[in-house]
């Protein structure tokens, strides 16, 4: 659904380059962005194809102009794990070929994702779902928006081979470890 009276933020200059440091392979560059948005109150970490960067496997986005108006007075921190995973976009598309992004974490066969190629993705999950909840922590966040069915970011339902299914991506699940209230897009949450 539209919403003309919320800003698109990809007119916003502030907020993508922010996301450019955070994405820029530079470790050190992201740790210091993330420290910078601590000294602010109520950041919000927000999957940055919501926001309109075109991160996405296909090299799209999802620019979400109700989550935009939702986050309107916080902070954003803008994080696409698997763009800090180094996956790139566009890049073949990830599914859980058995359990989920929690089952990932806790390791011991429990879950596997692989790409289109078959190829076994889990690790760059791992990877990217680990780097952005650093960051995440680093800029105090309590509170995260997360774009539905992504094997990082789906909160409520996820790709398995079947389709879509229930079960959380990686990134999202270490944000529930770790304490956060995490929505989906839609408003949805973690908790009741
Ligand atoms: Fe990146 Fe998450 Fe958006 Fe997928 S859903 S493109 S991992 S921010």
């Amino acid at each position: 659904m539209s919403r003309p009276d919320a800003p698109d933020p990809r007119d916003s200059l502030e907020l993508h380059a922010l996301f450019a440091r955070l994405h820029a392979g530079d470790p050190e560059a992201a740790r210091q962005a993330a420290r910078e948005l601590a000294r602010h109150p109520d950041v919000v970490v927000v999957s940055a194809c919501l926001l309109g960067e075109r991160v996405r496997y296909d090299g799209g986005d999802k620019l979400d102009q109700n989550v935009v108006a939702r986050t309107q007075g916080r902070s954003i921190l803008p994080l696409c794990p698997e763009m800090l995973a180094g996956l790139g976009t566009p890049r073949p598309a990830i599914h859980f070929a058995k359990g989920d992004g929690a089952a990932l974490l806790e390791g011991q066969g429990a879950a596997l994702a692989v790409d289109e190629q078959g190829r076994d993705a889990g690790a760059a999950l791992l990877r990217g779902a680990a780097w952005a909840a650093e960051l995440a922590a680093l800029a105090g966040a309590r509170w995260a928006i997360l774009k539905e069915r992504s094997p990082s970011c789906g909160l409520l339902q996820i790709h398995s081979a079947r389709g879509i299914a229930p079960g959380r991506g990686c990134f999202a699940a270490r944000l529930v470890r770790a304490g956060l209230v995490v929505e989906n897009e839609q408003g949805q949450k973690n908790q009741p």
